[in-house]
């Protein structure tokens, strides 16, 4: 439920994410079938007119009982018809036949047909007709047309079976690369940074003379979408040097050594065309921890990132070409990776600030109508926590809106709207809920807002819906008045009561649960859980860190990593998490029920409008809002 701020994902576009040619195999597997159907319904067609078989010595007697009409001599075999008055000849249903001439011949078979008035036939030996012909070889053509498709799929990814160790890197052109320094708002420090780089490229022997080496290895680190490609797209602009980019998953392949042979290839052309620069964006999928991660793909990997640290270990004084790398995991980065000479310098590519909010805006309002009444200030201040890839697709949802709505151009509204998509969820009014479950839902979100105005250092709420959005069936927004750069206990606490203060409300009115608090609960859990583990929040646990909270395993480490405390301790742990816990939703519930009239009319404004503005939960409980300063 609250604070969506939190739950959006990675919006960063990386690269090489266009279209490929694919296989579409629901079309693939029935033509499959009919081609190899085809030659079986032919023979069996064949077969109608080729008719039974029977032996040389039944053809025979029947010939001499005349119940022969014809017969088609082909090489050494006889297919006919019998005729139209023939009984018991002993064959089932059609009246067609086939039979073979013993090897050594039958001299006395023309002299037979001829007594017994015979139609004769004869056809050449190879009846190949060209549909025969066609049939047979159809399914072997098709397997071609397909294994030629697959072939080309694979080359399509850029992993043509015949290239597997080439540099795939792509070289920039710096003709046609359009992005500059202009085009990355804010990040000062960071652009700063990385002109020194560019400048030093342009005119080496300047630094030289002065007995300055370059810089090897340059690590960008921050979150998603903050930029680090875009600024690295803006190195290649900016510098009059050879720009060699590449993915870091573009090194990994299903062949063992291949990563490693590319990373030779690319440090190579790289050098050869000194000064230059590499840019390995999305460095962490080569450069994790060794040893780390679970399922395959290790020795793969291992090889690679030897290999790397060989290459950046391998430059010459006098050579200048500079590594930049990119990650957003700099945590699980193995080590040998960050020893001095290797990626030693690091620029952090931190979330914007607000006034970096409202440039990155400037930057992507450029080519856009934007209506006059737009305050890209007013903007700005009402994302904090958004990254520069969610500010662009924030626009970019905006500019969606006001194109249905048939606008000319991008109002305050739209951008509103947009906002409430990305934080909230996009509304499914198509759910048609039962009047008791709205009612439940009204009461929980209400629970939500009401607690969470009530308490201090709560972010204070903004919007509570019931109209479903995403996966949610209602959701309460809290949106804080300014970045927090870190929580108090305090906050923290409150923020537990406030995720609890739903199933708080929930039971207080109706006195049964749901299971619609799952959410809410896991959050609260791994919000207590980082508190007593990480943060020494708890009284009995206080100042030690004993852990680094809930980590995703799939991204390895965990598993191998041994713990740092005992089971005595992890028991503790588990019963302080609980009594946090605990103690937050039996805060919940006596705030509930002191506001109960509060709650009461909540629930039905929420019913009746299904949206309600955060200043309206404020009147109702005649309380100021919480301030910025607090
Ligand atoms: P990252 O590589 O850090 O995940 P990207 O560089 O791919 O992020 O950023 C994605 C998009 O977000 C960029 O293409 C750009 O349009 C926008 N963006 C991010 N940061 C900025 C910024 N500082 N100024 C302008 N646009 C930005
Ligand atoms: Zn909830
Ligand atoms: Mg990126």
């Amino acid at each position: 439920m609250p604070d969506g701020q939190n739950d959006r994902g990675d919006q960063g576009n990386g690269p090489g994410q266009g279209p490929r040619p694919s296989i579409n195999w629901r079309l693939i597997i029935p033509l499959l079938l009919i081609f190899f159907l085809l030659p079986m319904l032919f023979n069996l067609f064949q077969g109608n007119r080729t008719g039974q078989e029977i032996s040389y010595t039944q053809f025979r007697s029947l010939v001499v009982e005349g119940q022969i009409r014809s017969v088609t001599i082909q090489a050494d075999r006889i297919t006919g018809v019998l005729s139209s008055g023939a009984v018991n000849t002993g064959l089932r249903g059609s009246n067609a036949y086939t039979t073979y001439i013993p090897i050594w011949g039958d001299p006395e078979l023309l002299p037979l047909l001829r007594d017994n008035n015979v139609e004769i036939n004869t056809e050449p030996a190879d009846q190949a007709t060209f549909l025969g012909v066609l049939v047979g070889i159809l399914p072997y053509v098709f397997l071609l047309w397909i294994f030629l498709m697959m072939f080309r799929n694979i080359r399509g990814q850029g992993r043509g079976i015949f290239q597997v160790g080439e540099n795939k890197a792509k070289l920039y052109d710096q003709e046609k690369e359009k992005t500059t320094f202009s085009d990355v708002a804010g990040l000062e420090g960071a652009k700063e940074e990385v002109m020194e780089i560019v400048d030093f490229l342009k005119d080496p022997g300047r630094y030289r003379a002065l007995g300055a080496r370059s810089p090897k290895g340059i690590l960008l680190v921050g979150p998603p979408g903050t930029g680090k490609t875009l600024i690295a797209r803006a190195i290649a602009g900016e510098a009059g040097v050879p720009f060699f980019s590449m993915s870091g998953s573009d090194f990994m392949e299903m062949f063992v050594g291949v990563g490693a042979s590319r990373v030779r290839n690319l440090f190579k052309d790289a050098k050869k065309k000194s000064p230059s620069i590499i840019f390995i964006d999305e460095l962490d999928s080569i450069g994790r921890h060794r040893g780390a991660g679970l399922g395959g793909g290790h020795d793969e990997r291992e090889q690679t990132l030897n290999q790397m640290l060989s290459e950046l270990d391998g430059f010459e004084q006098n050579e200048s070409t500079v590594v930049i790398a990119a990650t957003n995991r700099p945590d699980i980065l193995d080590p040998a990776l960050l020893r001095p000479g290797r990626f030693d310098r690091q620029i952090t590519v931190p979330l914007p600030t607000k006034d970096e909010r409202k440039q990155i805006l400037e930057v992507h309002v450029r080519k856009k109508p934007m209506a006059p009444d737009v305050d890209l200030d007013k903007v700005a201040n009402r994302t904090i926590g958004f990254s520069g890839a969610d500010l662009q697709n924030l626009l970019n949802e905006a500019a969606l809106v006001a194109a249905r709505k048939k606008d000319k151009s991008i109002t305050e509204e739209h951008i509103e709207q947009a906002r409430d998509r990305i934080v909230m969820g996009i509304e499914r009014k198509s759910i048609k809920m039962k009047e008791k479950d709205r009612r439940i839902t009204a009461y929980h979100e209400a629970g939500h807002a009401i607690t969470a105005a009530l308490l201090p250092n709560m972010d204070p709420v903004s919007k509570i819906t019931i109209i479903p959005r995403g996966m949610a069936l209602g959701v309460t927004h809290m949106e804080p008045a300014e970045e927090r750069w870190h929580h108090s206990r305090e906050y923290l606490e409150e923020q537990l009561v406030t995720l609890l203060g739903g199933r708080a409300a929930e039971m207080n009115v109706f006195g049964s649960m749901t299971s619609g608090a799952s959410n809410d609960l896991k959050r609260a859990t791994q919000i207590a859980r980082s508190m007593v583990s990480m943060w020494g929040m708890s009284d009995k646990l206080a100042h030690i860190a004993m852990g680094e909270g809930d980590r995703d395993v799939f991204l390895g480490e965990q598993l191998s990593r041994q713990r740092s405390y005992s089971e005595e301790t992890a028991r503790e742990i588990d019963e302080e998490i609980m009594s946090i816990l605990r103690g937050a939703y039996e805060r919940a519930q006596s705030l509930l029920k002191e506001h109960r009239d509060s709650l009461d009319k909540l629930s039905t404004l929420l019913l009746e409008d299904e949206e309600v503005d955060g200043e309206r939960v404020y009147e109702l409980l005649n309380v100021p809002r919480q301030s910025e300063e607090s």
